[in-house]
């Protein structure tokens, strides 16, 4: 198993369908055990419960910096140590730059944007005192192609920024022994996708995609499973694609 004793904290991971719930559930099948952290305490409880009683789940909006410490010192008290961060709570929003207001501006920056910022800190001096931990990111497709399906411009601009984040992070930790990368996901079929694409709009992006369907949370967890485990023990400042070719550069 390629996680036995290690202790990951994935980010957004309530809903059932999402990737946060899958990498969690890929990585406890793995070995690990899993911090699930997510906006409401029973949604977090009750989707870790769902995974096996070695599991937690903590309330924690990511947007908040001190409540991020705080779950961080509860988690690292309760588990003993961490080894992987996936940083992969985002609320994505279609709107076009002159229908989004900055209420909507502030959300979707502040999920992805600070939410990542704020968790990577929280975690680091553990990380670094431990010399070693894997921060797994999540950008999206939206970031290298200007927006499209999903993502509005200040979605696309928060995916850039989690990216560029993830990279510099690779470049700063890696002489700590700490490994930062990120996953760009194209169009998954989860939650997020509700009331912002039809059925006919997936069926065309499928039938563009030269692997011919859409993504699925479980595509993008087992990209997780990789960059958090020792599998790329020498791979940092990537950004993993995982589109089925919908866009190849
Ligand atoms: P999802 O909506 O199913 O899951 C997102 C989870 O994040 C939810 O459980 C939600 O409650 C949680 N969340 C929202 N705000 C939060 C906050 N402030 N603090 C903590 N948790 C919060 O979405 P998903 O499709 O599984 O997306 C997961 C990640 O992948 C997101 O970052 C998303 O932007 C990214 N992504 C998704 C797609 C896609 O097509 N689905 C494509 C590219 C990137």
């Amino acid at each position: 198993m390629l996680l036995d004793g290690k202790v990951a904290i994935v980010t957004g991971c309530a809903s059932r369908r999402g990737i946060g719930w899958a990498t969690a559930r890929l990585f406890a099948q793995h070995g690990a055990r899993v911090a699930m952290l997510d906006l409401n305490e029973d949604d977090a409880r009750s989707a870790a419960a769902a995974i096996g009683d070695a599991h937690q789940g903590y309330a924690c909006d990511v947007r908040d910096a001190r409540r991020c410490e705080q779950v961080v010192a509860q988690i690292v008290e309760t588990f003993g140590a961490v080894d992987i961060l996936v940083n992969n709570a985002g609320v994505s929003q279609p709107n076009r730059l002159m229908d989004s207001t900055m209420d909507d501006y502030d959300l979707v920056l502040d999920v992805s944007l600070r939410g990542t910022f704020n968790m990577s800190r929280a975690i680091t001096p553990h990380f670094r005192a431990r010399r070693g931990g894997a921060i797994v990111c999540m950008g999206s497709l939206a970031a290298q192609r200007g927006g499209g399906v999903l993502g509005g411009p200040h979605y696309a601009a928060a995916k850039g920024a989690v990216q560029a984040l993830a990279k510099a992070m690779a470049r700063e930790l890696a002489p700590d022994g700490i490994r930062a990368n990120a996953i760009a996901p194209g169009l998954i079929d989860t939650e997020l996708l509700i009331g912002k694409i039809t059925d006919d709009g997936k069926a065309a992006v499928a039938a563009s995609t030269p692997l011919g369907r859409l993504g699925t949370a479980q595509d993008v967890a087992n990209v997780c499973l990789f960059l958090a485990s020792d599998l790329s023990a020498y791979v940092t400042g990537v950004v993993l694609d995982v589109n089925g070719g919908y866009h190849i550069h």
